[in-house]
């Protein structure tokens, strides 16, 4: 049976017509109410005073955003949602998987010059539980959605709520001249912007925080493509041939060298791609080795317990047979004064025992580097 406190519930007969003795219908109008209508055409009626017990809802409410009547929560084919007492109100509100309610709603912002690609209509602006997004105006009829661009958001400024102009600030495009798009990240729960090609992210994005663009106002590469870029600079500086003039043997140690420092700074993107959402960020890799070496020297526990991929990280380093700590003894030759290539690895010279050249390490180092990478960012990985 329906229950609304507006619509009087009808209750069992108890009274009669005293002008015609026939048993008249009753309806509950309130807890201190209870109307009692006659079947007959003499149109008689009482109203009885007392306290009655409403049978009907009694479940959470929220104020409604939009009319502040009251909201009630009902179940329904996609979950449940606050809905509004009012009718001619109509808001919902979804109730969250987390047990919120979800944000108020804005009113969706036509925006007719953008087509749908799929039916013949076109996008409005909607929010929900997952920010801004761009749905065809005859939802639930078509169901067509996409990201919005910043460009598009830009042209219904005036519209935007508030809340939402934030978002302005994002640039238009990336440094390549492609559109950026407004996400949203389940993990953060929160909106970026972001560039793809052929429907794979580029890597570029802005993201804000605390209602503002993050990093000092500018767009960021992250963390992560800055990773893959680097140890791709380093794949290509270790494929170049040394040449076989005069200057082969300085080429082939510049190479070397330029590769060693390539691949020192995509294992530093990477220490900031397990740092991204730690207090006081990244760790400068020498200080970090040291602290490492000295808690391992001194049986304690490895620091940054509370990052599990950069304890990892640790324990690799400070084993000496591991490629990381091959590395890092590296890094650190070629920031002394002795510098990291060996002379008299040019072709022809039988290398000495256990010298490999410093070329065939940084291949081994860069495939165990990029071995690695898959189960490191696994689960801290979403964009
Ligand atoms: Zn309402």
């Amino acid at each position: 049976m329906p229950t609304s406190r507006r619509r009087p519930m009808r209750c069992a007969p108890s009274a009669r017509n005293p002008n015609t003795g026939t048993a008249m219908d009753s309806y509950l109008i309130d807890e201190g109410r209870k109307l009692y209508i006659s079947n007959d055409d003499d149109g008689y009626y009482e109203i009885e005073q007392g306290r009655f017990r409403i049978k009907g809802y009694d479940g959470p409410v929220i104020e409604c955003d939009k009319c502040g009547s009251e909201m009630q929560l009902k179940s329904g084919r996609f979950g449940k949602y606050f809905a509004c007492t009012n009718e001619a109100c109509g808001n919902t509100r979804k109730l969250l998987k987390s047990g919120e309610v979800a944000p108020p709603k804005m009113d969706p912002i036509p925006m007719p010059e953008l087509a749908c690609q799929k039916v013949d209509d076109h996008y409005v602006l909607r929010d929900g539980a997952s920010g801004l997004f761009l749905a065809a105006s005859q939802f639930p009829k078509n169901r067509e959605t996409r990201a919005p661009l910043v460009k598009e958001l830009k042209a219904h400024a005036e519209a935007l709520p508030e809340k939402y102009h934030f978002l302005l600030e994002a640039p238009s495009e990336d440094p390549d001249g492609r559109p950026a798009q407004i996400r949203f990240s389940r993990k953060t729960k929160s909106q970026y912007v972001m560039t793809d090609e052929d429907g794979k992210a580029t890597g570029w994005r802005a993201i804000f925080e605390d209602g503002a663009l993050a990093g000092g106002g500018q767009a960021q590469v992250s963390a992560v493509a800055r990773t893959n870029q680097l140890l791709y600079q380093t794949e290509l500086l270790l494929a170049m041939p040394a040449g076989d003039d005069e200057h082969a043997p300085a080429r082939r140690m510049a190479l070397e060298e330029a590769a060693l420092g390539q691949l020192g700074l995509a294992f530093e993107a990477l220490l900031r791609e397990v740092t991204t959402h730690a207090p006081g960020g990244a760790p400068d890799w020498r200080t970090w080795l040291d602290a490492a070496g000295r808690a391992q020297a001194n049986g304690d526990a490895l620091a940054h317990a509370e990052i599990a991929e950069l304890v990892w990280l640790e324990a690799l380093a400070v084993r000496p047979e591991s490629w990381l700590a091959l590395l890092l003894a590296r890094l650190a030759a070629l920031q002394s004064d002795e510098g990291a290539a060996r002379r008299g690895g040019s072709p022809g010279l039988i290398t000495r025992a256990g010298a490999m050249p410093l070329g065939d390490e940084l291949r081994w180092c860069l495939g165990e580097f990029k071995a690695l990478l898959p189960s490191l960012r696994q689960g801290s990985q979403e964009w």
